[in-house]
This record gives C-alpha cells, sequence and structure tokens, in this order.
C-alpha cells in the first residue's frame, strides 16, 4: 500500500510547504500548523457558548454523578477535567465501564479505533493516544483542542450520510479520552476497494458516491469543510447486498466556515488536496476544497486504487501544484463520471460544482443507469 512509501524531502514550492516533514507518507494527513485569526475569533466564539452552555447543562450533568472525587493532593483529575468539558459543550458522557472493547479497527497518528459494545450494542470507540496527553507541551495541548473540536462537530451533525455521534467518555484508561460512534459494520471504503473490488458493480459504486455526496452536501450546508475526505475516510454497511450504505467520518481536521476565510495552514492528505491548499494562496481556499477531495475519490471508487501509489512526497506537491499530475482516467470509464471527476478536481475552485451539483448530476448517472437495465430486462 501507498503508507509504505517514505517520501522524500518536498520540493520546495512555495513557504507553506517548509511545513512538511521529509519522512511523512503523502497518505498521512499534514496537519494544520497555522491559526488564522477567524479560527482564533471561533475559538473565542466557542468559549463564550461553553459558557453559557455550563449555565444551562452543567448542574443537571454535575448532580448526575458523583464518582469524580478530587485526588488524593487535592487537585481534580483529568477525566473530571474532561467531564466538566464534555458537559459545557453539551456532550453526552459515556462510562468506560459500560464500554467492551471487541476488536482493533485502525490505528492512526491520534488514536486508536475500536469496534466494541456499549451496554450490549455495537459502537466504534474511537480512543486518542495516551502519549498524545502525557505532559503539557503546546502540541499536545492542540491534540487536545483537536479532539474536543472533532467532538463538538459530530454532536451537532444529524443525517443519513454522516456517521453518528453518541458521546464522548472521560474516564478511559490511564486517562484517555475516545469518542463513541455508530459501527459501521465494513469499515473504511478504502478496506472495501482492497478487499472486495469485485463484488462492487458500477450500480453500487455510483450508490456509495451518492451517499458520500449527499453527506458532504449536509456538512456544507452547514458550514463544516471536511478537509481530509478520501475513501479512508468514509464508512460503509454492505449487508444489504441491494443496497450499500455509506457515510462520511473522521472529522479530525474539519473546520467551521466563518466568512470566506477557512484556514491559512496546510491540512489534509497529499493526492487529495486542492492545489490552493498547496500553492500559499490561502485566499483561495474554501468549501472547494473538499469538492476537489470527493474527485480524486470518485476515481478510488472507479478504479479501487489509491492515487500516486509509487510517487513520492515531493513529486505529488510539486505534481498538484503545476496542475500536471492527476489520476489516469480508464479508456473505458462513462463519460459522464469522467466529466465530473475532472470538474472536481479543476485547478479553479470556481469551475469546481457545489455538492449540490454534484449529487444532482450523480442522480442522474444513476436514472440512466436504472433505465438502461429496465429495457435490457425487457429484452
Ligand atoms: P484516524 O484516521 O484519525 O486514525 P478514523 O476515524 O479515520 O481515524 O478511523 C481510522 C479507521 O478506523 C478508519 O479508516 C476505519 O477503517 C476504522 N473506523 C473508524 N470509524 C469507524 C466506524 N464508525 N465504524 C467502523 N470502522 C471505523
Ligand atoms: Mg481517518
Amino acid at each position: 500500500m501507498h503508507n509504505n512509501v517514505q517520501m522524500e524531502a518536498p520540493v520546495i514550492v512555495e513557504d507553506v510547504t517548509d511545513n512538511v516533514p521529509s519522512d511523512i507518507p503523502s497518505s498521512r494527513p499534514l496537519v494544520p500548523l497555522v491559526e488564522v485569526a477567524a479560527e482564533e475569533r471561533q475559538r473565542a466564539i466557542i468559549s463564550s457558548q461553553k459558557d453559557d452552555d455550563a449555565r444551562s447543562d452543567g448542574v443537571e450533568l454535575a448532580n448526575e454523578d458523583h464518582d469524580d472525587e478530587p485526588a488524593a493532593d487535592g487537585s481534580i483529575s483529568d477525566a473530571a477535567v474532561a467531564e466538566l468539558e464534555a458537559s459545557m459543550y453539551g456532550l453526552q458522557i459515556i462510562r468506560n465501564a459500560d464500554l467492551e472493547e471487541l476488536r482493533e479497527l485502525g490505528s492512526g497518528t491520534f488514536g486508536t479505533v475500536y469496534h466494541g459494545k456499549w451496554r450490549g450494542t455495537d459502537v466504534a470507540i474511537k480512543r486518542i493516544k495516551k502519549s498524545c496527553f502525557a505532559g503539557r507541551s503546546s502540541e499536545q495541548e492542540k491534540l487536545t483542542k483537536d479532539f474536543w473540536r472533532e467532538a463538538q462537530i459530530l454532536s451537532k451533525l444529524h443525517h443519513p450520510n454522516v456517521v453518528a455521534f453518541y458521546g464522548v467518555v472521560p474516564d478511559g484508561t490511564g486517562g484517555t479520552l475516545a469518542t463513541v460512534t455508530e459501527f459501521m459494520v465494513n469499515g473504511s471504503l478504502r478496506n472495501v476497494l482492497l478487499r472486495k473490488d469485485r463484488l462492487l458493480d458500477r450500480r453500487k459504486k455510483l450508490i456509495i458516491a451518492m451517499d458520500a455526496a449527499f453527506g458532504m452536501e449536509y456538512l456544507h450546508s452547514k458550514s463544516i469543510v471536511h478537509f481530509d475526505l478520501k475513501c479512508d475516510n468514509l464508512l460503509v454497511n454492505l449487508r444489504d447486498p441491494q443496497r450499500p450504505i455509506c457515510k462520511v467520518g473522521d472529522f479530525g481536521l474539519s473546520r467551521i466556515k466563518r466568512n470566506t476565510l477557512v484556514s491559512g495552514g496546510v491540512r489534509g492528505t497529499l493526492p487529495w488536496m486542492a492545489p490552493e491548499l498547496l500553492n500559499g494562496s490561502s485566499s483561495r481556499v474554501s468549501e472547494k476544497v473538499d469538492v476537489f477531495s470527493f474527485g480524486i475519490a470518485l476515481w478510488e471508487i472507479l478504479t479501487g486504487e489509491e492515487p500516486y501509489a509509487n510517487m513520492h512526497c515531493g513529486a505529488i506537491i510539486g505534481g498538484i501544484v503545476n496542475n500536471t499530475l492527476r489520476p489516469p482516467i480508464p479508456k473505458n470509464c462513462e463519460p459522464e463520471w469522467r466529466q465530473l471527476m475532472e470538474q472536481c478536481w479543476s485547478a479553479d475552485p470556481d469551475i469546481r460544482p457545489s455538492f449540490t451539483e454534484v449529487t444532482d448530476r450523480l442522480r442522474a448517472m444513476s436514472s440512466t443507469l436504472q433505465a438502461k437495465g429496465q429495457s435490457q430486462g425487457n429484452k
């Protein structure tokens, strides 16, 4: 897999690429290193909301629970702080004792995802690595903030194509934090493309692409930009052989869009990152970065392959920025799918369609396919 490819020192295209460490694989997300003023304002808004929420929800939750006695030295335990934070954000608290871990599903930079049971029912548990929280370095504080940001964003989203959030676990073993979400039986779409490629016919690929686009249309309607859309972060359930289900997951890098400016920093995973994220034109960064990523995801769904699997980091950055690099489209690709992909990964964000347009076009393709199927069936 392309994760194994260790990248060489990247070419310096613009100063933002200085942030790319020389040894990271291109499939690992680049986390933002520059926080912009807009985000600082957003944080200020969230913290003032926090105070309001604390007044409305805090009392009830504080009364509910008497487990968290102060530690022997009089300080409040990490779990108690986390619990307070959760109640301030209005997040449901799930007790570690009510969770059972069954199997590890995946492990990333920030933690490990498990299939587990919450009082007997299937859930996914995402535990943040303990090392991320040991000590008090600014990097660890940032990871803690990212954890709460992901939980807060997820908790506000309610859509059939966005993974459902159940709550946070403030009292994990060794002071770890965890989120509990809906369990998707077949894991990531990347998993499925790797193992079960032949099982996905055109109809199913179209349904999966439509589901992902519906989820993204909803996110953008809520002014959430995902920033890390790819088949690794799309989750699937293929139990019904007629109707695959796909949902958007992993909101670790997502941000709430304020005004027009989204970010001044670099984030995402290289092959899925729009040129404006890599060439320093941060004023052009908008929700359209997700549409670019979706174009690459459409190619993954079509081919089952990983983009630029054998290329090095530097060459990928250079190629995307120069707009000389896009995944090769197979000859037998239907023209509508090709046009949609190409328009999604246009260099110019204004040429990329909105997700509303993407869903319309995918729906039209689906109707055509159905009509064809019926006429063939009638022959
Ligand atoms: P990260 O990429 O930050 O490590 P993700 O949320 O993308 O975290 O999860 C990592 C992997 O764990 C996914 O690619 C997927 O294979 C699996 N996974 C995550 N959430 C779920 C879920 N709700 N149901 C099933 N599998 C999941
Ligand atoms: Mg992920």
